[in-house]
């Protein structure tokens, strides 16, 4: 049977060790599902993140189980996926089960074989990485710039080799990733480019948005991600035949001659049409979800900036950074270290998550990338971590939070 790697941080090495953040910290207060409405901040964590539900939802989920429509056929799937993908200035959408099986269904779809790489960011999530290796690919790693904490697309030329098929750019907490230097490396050298656009729904690159940057992208709708079916995904791209080889091999790659005969190993990778339903209803707010990060963002920046140690997130001048995670670095200066912070916020009822850790740290990849260093990643998994992003967080909310990082602050020095 399978068994765990046995790497533990101490493995690393001292230096290393020190970049892997602890254990969460215990929150103060239980939680209590109450409205926002009645919010009453001593009584109530301040959740990392959570859904906003408040359009039609219920009246299209409604709708299906009404109208006994509630597997993967159905009027919102290609109600959800012609909407979404025309948000991301793309002609098709294929929704999926979920965005790790975005990206793989991506991936597949491409052929890749043992022995081809793909290049990707250390600092992402870990399904990014794992798409390319249920391909049997082989992962290649490239740090990120300290400006946007995305990939570093200078040192992309050093990495590409002729066994280069597909990069997958990731844009980090909302933030995009500088895509024409990327693009024009890419089509140099007829490699695919597949953006990881799990974090990123609305933001823009140069007013073009995520999601039709690359020659195709795959996107979450995981239930903390800017839009949420609960579980979910969607491949978004402008090439017609891409769109419809995705969407064969989603369904098992039943084919179009006769039934049950089959020229492809496809995937039960299918969504429900309960879940577009809610997608639907969510892409229908997404703008204006996007409208409130911003605006949240803008807020703790405001609040936050003149703290010292304090690094507010970037937003590069190109760039329409959506904010999927209000994220922050913790410098010397503060006085106090990430994980201190976070566990004087957790005490007043704030919940908050740590950075990636970055892939060539993980216990399952370690001997892949061994002795490989990114010192980027590695500062951003030590320093980082982001605070309650929500849609629906209130001014009040974000007064309150920054206001404790003040207080802690003021403790550390004093
Ligand atoms: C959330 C996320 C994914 C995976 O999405 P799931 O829907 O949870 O499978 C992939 N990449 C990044 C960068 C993510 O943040």
């Amino acid at each position: 049977m399978l068994q765990p790697s046995t790497i533990t941080p101490q493995d690393l090495g001292q230096e290393l060790a020190a970049v892997v953040p602890g254990k969460d910290p215990e929150l103060a207060v239980t939680i209590k599902r109450i409205p926002v409405s009645q919010l009453d901040l001593s009584s109530r964590i301040i959740p990392v993140c959570e859904p906003t539900l408040g359009g039609k939802e219920k009246e299209y989920v409604l709708d299906c189980l009404e109208s006994n429509w509630i597997s993967s056929a159905g009027k919102y799937i290609p109600a959800f996926e012609e909407k979404f993908a025309a948000e991301c200035h793309c002609k098709y959408g294929v929704a999926c089960a979920n965005g790790t099986v975005a990206l793989h269904l991506g991936l597949a779809a491409l052929g890749l074989e043992p022995g081809d790489e793909v290049i990707l960011p250390t600092f992402t999530m870990i399904a990014t990485i794992n798409a390319v290796t249920y391909t049997g690919a082989t992962p290649i790693l490239i740090d990120s710039e300290p400006c946007t904490w995305n990939m570093d697309v200078e040192q992309l030329a050093r990495k590409i080799t002729s066994k280069t098929k597909a990069i997958i750019p990731v844009h980090t907490y909302g933030h995009p990733v500088d895509m024409d230097p990327l693009m024009e490396q890419a089509e140099k050298h007829g490699i695919f480019v597949m953006e990881d656009a799990a974090e990123a729904h609305g933001a823009e690159y140069k007013g073009r948005r995520a999601g039709g940057l690359g020659h195709a992208a795959g996107f979450s709708f995981y239930a903390n991600k800017i839009i949420t079916t609960g579980e979910g995904g969607m491949i978004t791209t402008n090439n017609a035949k891409f769109a419809a080889l995705t969407q064969n091999l989603r369904d098992h790659a039943f084919s179009s001659e006769r039934h049950f005969w089959h020229k492809y190993i496809g995937f039960n990778y299918r969504m429900t049409n309960m879940q577009a339903a809610v997608g639907l209803a969510q892409t229908e707010q997404m703008n204006d979800f996007v409208e409130s990060r911003r605006r949240n963002a803008a807020l703790y920046s405001h609040l936050l900036k003149e703290i010292p140690g304090i690094v507010t997130p970037p937003e590069a001048a190109w760039a329409k950074n959506v904010f999927w995670m209000y994220s922050i670095l913790v410098e010397d200066d503060f006085g106090m270290t990430r994980d201190q912070l976070r566990a004087y916020l957790a005490r007043h009822g704030v919940e908050t998550r740590t950075f990636f850790i970055p892939m060539h740290l993980q216990p399952i990849y370690y001997e892949a990338f061994k002795g490989q260093r990114y010192p980027v990643a590695e500062m951003l998994c030590q320093r980082g971590f982001y605070l309650p992003s929500a849609s629906s967080l209130t001014a009040q909310q974000i007064e309150y939070i920054a206001g404790i990082v003040q207080q802690a602050r003021e403790e550390a020095v004093n």
